[in-house]
């Protein structure tokens, strides 16, 4: 049995407020478990957007019930909500900005919506990006501008991986991550996981080429974490006219890792580096006491959605055969799952923010 720090997931979507037939602050909290992991950060568009006080606090609230494993809230930036969010700091994850997206409260429609929130938010609090492409690269010259540290979410393309290296090498304050999907799949994959539902297929950022995804691997010591963005949906909305983008991802992060250990793609020290180590450090996070995972890593068996605590209920990666297997996890001296069971009780998790 091969023992591991308990993981953290720096993004994750766990639906609640609002959309809790897909998932909430529970059966997010238990997948993560299921998962190896034992903190998750959690995204701010939900319904409402948790972008002021009173939705914070809905936020927190639904977890402080409910959450099984430790946990902290993002807010989300708005074209009017910077200095709330400056006095809100110290209380979450840190700041999502949406940079690509112009629909809802989190809309910021061009870049002088950006400048007050680089101008406002504490310069030691988290700032992650949803940014893409060309977005990317004005993020960066953000952070340069501002002199403040960025984190770029799920990354995906060669040149956003090759321009954050160039970024890293000019000293410009900027991590990212990238997710499973991206990893260990490309858009040549979209019809097996479509199974004639293209809606299945959708993910933002999309799945990417061939060539994207070898760049990667390739440049494998420019990536400092690894992120699921959780992003469960239903299969009747993902077989549906609109399908809304997302893939679940808690319940398959380590055992894709684990098969590509296994595989000689990437080494154990990089697992713990990149979803314990640099999470840790880029978000400010305290380290979980007495908090470890046990793994066996020879455990052979193939990914179903039906053993899964998500309650979206399927999984793009669907009938893999993986290597290693999480067995135990213990969170704070309690054992919180053990040969498939949840044992952590509701209201277990502790926002790790709360002083
Ligand atoms: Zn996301």
């Amino acid at each position: 049995m091969l023992k591991l720090p308990g993981l953290i997931d720096p993004h994750v979507h766990v639906r609640e407020p609002g959309q809790t037939h897909k998932e909430d602050w529970d059966s997010a909290t238990q997948a993560a478990l299921a998962g190896g992991v034992t903190l998750i950060l959690a995204m701010p568009n939900t319904k409402p957007p948790i972008f002021d006080a009173a939705t914070l606090d809905l936020a927190l609230e639904s977890a402080r019930q409910k959450a099984r494993c430790d946990y902290a809230q993002f807010v989300g930036a708005g074209p009017d909500n910077a200095d709330i969010l400056r006095s809100l700091a110290a209380q979450a994850a840190g700041l999502k900005m949406y940079l690509d997206s112009t629909f809802g409260e989190l809309r910021l429609d061009d870049m002088t919506l950006w400048m007050p929130h680089f101008q406002n938010f504490p310069k030691d609090s988290p700032v992650v990006l949803h940014s893409e492409s060309r977005t990317m690269a004005a993020g960066i010259l953000f952070a340069a501008l501002y002199d403040r540290p960025v984190h770029i979410a799920h990354i995906s393309l060669k040149e956003e991986v090759l321009l954050i290296k160039a970024a890293k090498e000019r000293g410009i304050k900027v991590t990212c991550e990238v997710c499973p999907h991206h990893l260990f799949l490309s858009k040549d994959d979209i019809p097996a996981i479509a199974h004639g539902h293209p809606g299945r297929g959708e993910v933002r950022p999309r799945l990417a080429t061939k060539e994207d995804v070898d760049a990667l691997w390739k440049n494998m010591e420019v990536i400092d974490c690894f992120a699921t963005d959780h992003a469960p949906h239903t299969l009747q909305e993902k077989d549906s006219d609109n399908p809304p983008p997302g893939f679940p991802g808690l319940e398959t992060l380590l055992p894709l890792l684990l098969t590509a250990v296994d595989d000689g793609r990437l080494t154990m020290d990089e697992i713990v580096q990149k979803s314990v180590i640099n999470p840790r450090n880029i978000f400010r996070l305290p380290e979980q006491p007495e908090t470890w995972i046990e793994v066996d890593e020879k455990a052979e068996y193939e990914i179903k959605a039906v053993n899964q605590f998500s309650r979206c209920g399927w999984t793009p990666f669907e009938g893999w055969k993986v290597k290693g297997q999480v067995r135990k996890v213990t969170l704070r001296g309690q054992t919180a799952f053990e040969d498939g069971k949840i044992l952590a009780e509701k209201g277990f998790g502790r926002n790790i923010r709360d002083q």
